[in-house]
């Protein structure tokens, strides 16, 4: 926890009662001032000549960062993970996304093909490109280094595991591979923390319980040891006490500055038969805070459905996802195309779309500058009004691309059609569904109204 204002006067000359008390050398008046000023961050400690080392050493360690933050990877294809400051994401934000890796074995006959697979797999969703960014290469044969090569060659930022310390040393010598993440859970500590800093390279703290692992980050940084990742070994077959070890973990790293949690968590899932209990587990250990989840294989449903978890955790609460607000052609619409107006909510946004495009014929969307509110959410904020709606039909020259003037309003909004009509004479309101997923059935009678005179 930070040291308030006071905490730190307590420590000074000033709070102790010593001689130098409010001497004034620091350009303050008084000790008290003084470490105000401190608490706040604004000045530094360098500026109290009779500052004890113990509240210095107190201070540097409040400026370690709560969690921290690696790339791994190739200089042309790095993930981040860690650097995280809150607990909750409500707090402020999450940031780094956790990265989704997927084993693959050295010694598999479809190697290659898996790898393509890998590779090739995205998802868009809500205006975002999802792809794996991760593999985790295990050792099981003499094809281990020339299978490292390769993936080095692709730009796949890359796990190494491997249970023998020499063969993931030639490895990193052979292919110059400068940024893997060195799983050598088998080693003991003494070795691993060898590699880590022969290499520079960062390696896994793997334990099978929040005890052990405890002890093992505070012997591998009395060793030594700079970068790391901790990993809970066996806890994913008790939910419940990995998410209670994981949830101790986090509040000791973000509350608490516990250096021997201040690394990130990766977190390995071992499939069973039943893949809702898999993706359950995934869900569980990416709400829970895994910085990397490592996946035995490639299985695109449970990958999907960690993604959109993810893009749900890891946006920023303060600033809802949203769109230009402006005029959407979506497919090739022609003069007598539908119009529909929403807001710049991206999920209602993306929502619409998705429905139009479905459609043969294509359609016009104007989307209103609604500081990214749902439509229910901004007509009750006073961002979705006669006037808004009707300011973007004006600002959207749709008046010179069409031949009639329906504008089809959410149904959620149909107390606004006299509004709009007040502003927009020459257009003809049309109450459409309330939720996008109805528009198709809406479509099949709808029919524009073309402009008579
Ligand atoms: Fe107090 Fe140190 Fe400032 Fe002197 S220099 S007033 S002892 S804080």
């Amino acid at each position: 926890m930070a040291l308030t204002g006071l905490q730190i006067f307590k420590m000074l000359p000033g709070g102790k009662k010593e001689k130098e008390a409010n001497c004034k050398k620091c350009g303050f008046p008084t000790c008290m001032a003084f470490a105000m000023k401190l608490a706040k961050g604004e000045i530094s400690v360098d500026e109290c000549p009779y500052m004890s080392y113990s509240l210095k050493n107190l201070l540097d360690e409040q400026k370690r960062p709560a969690q921290y933050e690696y790339a791994y990877g190739t200089p042309k294809g790095q993930v981040k993970i860690g650097g995280e400051t809150v607990l909750f994401r409500h707090e402020k934000t999450f940031h780094n996304p956790t990265i989704i890796a997927v084993n693959l074995k050295s010694s598999d006959e479809y190697f290659r093909q898996k790898f393509k697979k890998i590779r090739n797999y995205n998802i868009e969703r809500v205006g975002e490109t999802f792809g794996i960014n991760s593999i985790n290469l295990i050792d099981d044969d003499e094809s281990f280094i020339e299978k490292v090569k390769f993936l080095a060659d692709k730009n796949i930022p890359v796990i190494l595991s491997s249970s023998s310390s020499k063969r993931i040393s030639d490895a990193l010598k052979v292919t110059g591979l400068n940024k893997p993440i060195i799983n050598l859970a088998s080693k003991n500590l003494s070795t691993i923390v060898k590699i880590q800093q022969k290499f520079d390279v960062i390696v896994t703290i793997n334990a099978k319980s929040f005890e052990e692992l405890k002890k093992k980050s505070k012997e591998f940084k009395a060793l030594g040891g700079k970068k790391a990742v901790l990993m809970l070994t066996t806890s994913l077959s008790k939910p419940f006490e990995f998410v209670k070890d994981m949830t101790k973990i986090r509040q000791l790293a973000m509350r608490d500055k516990d250096e021997n949690f201040a690394y990130p968590i990766m977190t390995q899932i071992n499939f069973s038969f039943d893949k809702y209990y898999d993706a359950l587990l995934a869900s569980i250990s990416l709400c829970k805070y895994s910085n990397i989840i490592v996946l035995p294989e490639m299985d695109e449903a449970i990958i999907t459905a960690l993604f959109t978890l993810s893009q749900g955790l890891y946006t920023d609460p303060q600033k809802p996802l949203q769109v230009e607000a402006k005029l959407y052609e979506v497919g090739e619409p022609d003069e007598y195309s539908p119009v529909f107006v929403t807001t710049n909510f991206a999920l209602t946004y993306f929502a619409v779309v998705t429905e139009i495009e479905s459609l043969d014929k294509g359609a016009y969307l104007v989307i209103t500058d609604s500081d990214g509110m749902s439509v229910l959410t901004a007509w009750s904020a006073s961002k979705l009004t006669g006037e808004i709606i009707a300011k973007a039909i004006k600002n959207s020259d749709l008046e010179s691309k069409i031949k009639h003037r329906d504008l089809i309003i959410p149904g959620f909004i149909d107390v606004l059609k006299d509004e709009i009509n007040l502003e927009l004479p020459d257009w003809n309101v049309v109450i459409g569904p309330n939720e996008a997923a109805d528009l198709l059935k809406f479509l099949k009678t709808y029919k524009a109204t073309e402009i008579t005179s």
